[in-house]
């Protein structure tokens, strides 16, 4: 929920809460975004907030409604997302939605179009979101998010609020002080895979770290079956932060194209991750696994460590918390 930006994106959070509140919402909102892992999720709480009847009146705790469950699981109908199309987004992508909200009655309280890089749209597609943007429809709403924002028509900025999210988290290390701490890892990489027993928790922790990359969040919705029913020890949880931060140092590889992987076996996943995040995100990934593995070693609630590290993968906790 939008509540869970309050610290990361102070600003942002105060504008959108503030504007909800009041019932001032604008029928056209610009995302600038940085190209950072968690820039979409602030944009789906928004949306959550503004689709759910029942948000800001539940004492902002809603998140538990049908609605609000349905978003999180990417399949609420009146929550749409454009895309381009190749290279660039169609007219008739917008076409379609906008016919489509034109047959049914709304059920929650607004309906919204959310286009992903919205710079990337034809003279065709611009011209028909301008026209939107001049006489729009009662309750849609149309959210547009860029990561370049000065290729976006100066016509359609014009007529949007425009909201920039800042930067969430610095880097702070290297790639080659990143090499030096996981070369520290008291870990028999050698042999590790020779073992079934161990292949099979190499297995898992790919599946999950996938999973995890392509759901985000949502994966908190199933952490006791994917993680907490399996990794139920310090012992085994120790293990399986050494091996997804191994893994994500594949991923680097990958992205360099060198070979020596770990996880041989596993071309295809290191790719979808590859693929997901930059070579930023993949540091700090690691750093925060490496500062977790630390967090073990204290006596803490095991079943907590992994929610606060997913959320802290999606850039939304910022506590400095230790032992
Ligand atoms: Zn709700």
């Amino acid at each position: 929920m939008l509540d869970d930006f309050k610290e990361n994106q102070e600003l942002v959070y105060n504008i959108l809460t503030n504007s909800i509140k009041n019932n001032k919402i604008s029928h056209a909102y610009l995302f600038e975004i940085n190209g950072e892992v968690d820039d979409y999720n602030i944009i789906i709480a928004f949306a959550k907030a503004l689709a759910c009847p029942q948000h800001y009146t539940n004492n902002n705790k809603c998140g538990d409604c049908s609605i609000c469950k349905r978003i999180e699981l990417n399949n609420y109908t009146e929550i749409n997302y454009i895309e381009p199309d190749g290279l660039l987004i169609k007219k008739e992508q917008l076409l379609s939605i906008q016919d489509e909200y034109n047959k049914i009655g709304i059920e929650g309280k607004y309906r919204i179009y959310i286009v992903k890089e919205c710079e990337k749209m034809n003279k065709q597609t611009a011209n028909s979101i301008l026209k939107f943007l001049e006489e729009p429809v009662p309750n849609v709403i149309a959210i547009l998010v860029t990561s370049n924002v000065n290729k976006v028509l100066d016509t359609i900025i014009s007529r949007c609020q425009h909201i920039k999210l800042h930067k969430n988290y610095k880097v702070t290390s290297t790639i080659e002080n990143i090499c030096n701490l996981i070369c520290k890892t008291e870990f028999d990489k050698e042999n590790f895979m020779l073992n079934d027993e161990n292949k099979k928790i190499g297995n898992n922790i790919v599946d999950f770290i996938t999973y995890y990359e392509k759901n985000k969040l949502n994966t908190l919705i199933y952490i006791k079956e994917k993680w907490n029913d399996i990794y139920n020890t310090k012992e085994l949880v120790d293990n399986a932060l050494n091996l997804m931060i191994i893994f994500y140092f594949d991923v680097l590889k990958f992205k360099f194209n060198t070979n020596n992987y770990f996880f041989t076996d596993f071309k295809n996943d290191l790719n979808i991750v590859s693929s997901l995040n930059s070579e930023k995100d993949i540091i700090r990934k690691i750093e925060i696994l490496i500062k977790n593995r630390e967090y073990l070693k204290c006596n803490l609630n095991l079943n907590l460590l992994i929610n606060r590290l997913l959320i802290e993968f999606g850039g939304e906790f910022c506590g400095n918390s230790s032992c």
